[in-house]
């Protein structure tokens, strides 16, 4: 039975927070649309200190900011770049369109055609999110979305260079320094200065998932994918060091990013909550990744492997990282998970910043219903079809006009009569 060494925060108190979290969005998303621009540059004004006319960054503000980064920046964010858009080309290869033959004289088909217009949300509150704008943007690209729109927030006070570079090296089309709710909201609902978009993607804090959701119909969103949460699969193949450092370097994100450790070691676990406290004293951003601990820190004991398969699944982590001696066996039997990371040799910051991966992955349980984003999300994939032959229409039709009849549905049954009277010559009786 799986038992817990150390608990997170109650449910209730998360439940409190969320609800929270949806009436401030609720109220600013309303204010976005009733007053467009003005309601867009007071919110900037009062979440970031950022206010000014126009948000969209002009060519010479983009070239300032790629200016201010080192060569070795440059080349490491051309590096990251590349490695994205080339996992992303082969998985853009693996969707085919396809038209086939269902029967004689019957042909159907789908295309996958890109979405028009995306806008690209880079997160940037705390740090300068900047693998962000690779993983949209550039997987927008390979998509091939015709119009790249991309928002971040001011970084202490102004663009931050990093970002700013990273969005214009993947090449987006126009590119805004706006942050949180008001810049989801403006890019969904659309203002004088903004054209809207038909979908956003992206991660973000919780205010800027909360919005993408409240957002979702009125224009199509990639997945739910709010602060990050990371799950560490272990046994006494690794040392208690490396798992608290997967741990910690996941907490570090914000103050309510839960970090799980799942193990079929009693030891494991103690030296693991052992080597987090010491961590905990040397760690820079240890103020942030102490409160993420604390609050939604978990430490799990189970039995055997088909336990710890079974907790996995029930928790749907977004990041799962798998050391124990046989990685394989969490990916052949694990169905809920943002990404896997397989085996001590790789981690979640390998995925997050440079591997070629996507690293805008579901959270909050919603790996029990999607993957991340990838380019397939900027793809609809639209079916047609056609009916070659007479033949073809009066046989299909039959069917057609007794399951319309079975239905009740009349209207519909003549749409299938009136093809079989004129392609096969039949009168069909109700
Ligand atoms: P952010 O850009 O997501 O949010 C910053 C914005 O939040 C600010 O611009 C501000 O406008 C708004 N904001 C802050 N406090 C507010 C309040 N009280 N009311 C209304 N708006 C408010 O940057 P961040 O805060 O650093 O968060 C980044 C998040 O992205 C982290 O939680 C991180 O874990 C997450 N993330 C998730 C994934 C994923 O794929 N799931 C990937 C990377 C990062």
């Amino acid at each position: 039975m799986a038992r817990t060494l150390k608990q997170s925060r109650s449910a209730e108190a998360r439940v409190e927070d969320l609800t929270k979290v949806r009436l401030t969005v609720e109220q600013i998303l309303a204010d976005i649309e009733a007053r467009g621009d003005g309601a867009v540059r007071e919110l900037s004004k009062k979440f970031d200190g950022w206010d000014r006319e126009d948000y969209r960054l002009t060519e010479d503000e983009i070239k300032a900011c790629v200016s201010q980064l080192s060569k070795t920046n440059l080349d490491d964010i051309r590096f990251a770049q590349e490695q994205v858009r080339n996992f992303a080309k082969l998985q853009r290869d693996s969707m085919k369109d396809i038209e086939v033959e269902t029967l004689p004289g019957i042909v159907l088909g789908h295309k996958n055609i890109p979405i028009n217009s995306v806008g690209c949300y880079v997160p940037g509150g705390k740090y300068p999110l900047l693998a962000s704008a690779h993983m949209s943007v550039i997987t927008a690209k390979v998509a091939g979305v015709s119009r790249i729109v991309t928002c971040a927030p001011p970084y202490k006070g102004k663009p931050a260079p990093a970002i700013v570079a990273a969005q214009h090296l993947a090449g987006a089309d126009e590119i805004y320094c706006l942050g949180g709710i008001q810049a989801v909201g403006a890019m969904a609902l659309g203002t004088k200065s903004i054209l809207p978009v038909d979908m956003l993607v992206g991660p973000g804090n919780a205010f800027v998932a909360e919005a993408k959701r409240q957002l979702f119909g009125r224009v199509g969103i990639d997945l739910f994918a709010g602060p990050t949460e990371t799950l560490v699969i272990a046994d006494e193949s690794v040392d208690g060091e490396i798992c608290a450092t997967d741990l910690l370097g996941q907490a570090e994100h914000g103050p309510n990013s839960p970090a799980i450790l799942l193990t079929n070691s009693e030891k494991l676990a103690r030296d693991t909550l052992a080597e987090i406290e010491r961590l905990l004293g040397i760690l820079p951003t240890a103020a942030v990744a102490r409160q993420a601990w604390e609050d939604y820190g978990e430490v799990i004991v189970c039995d055997t492997l088909e336990e710890m398969v079974s907790e996995a699944d029930r928790i749907a982590s977004e990041h799962v990282q798998v050391m124990t001696s046989d990685p394989d066996y969490f990916l052949k039997h694990m169905t809920n998970y943002g990404a896997l990371f397989l085996g001590p040799r790789t981690n979640v910051a390998y995925g997050d910043k440079v591997i070629g991966t996507n690293h805008t992955l579901p959270t909050l349980k919603s790996a029990r219903y999607t993957g991340g984003l990838w380019v397939g999300k900027f793809l609809k994939t639209c079916t047609y079809q056609r009916v070659l032959t007479d033949e073809a229409s009066s046989m299909i039709g039959e069917y057609c006009s007794r399951l319309c009849m079975l239905e009740g549905f009349v209207g519909h049954a003549e749409q299938a009569n009136v093809r079989i009277r004129r392609y096969g010559g039949k009168n069909v009786a109700y």
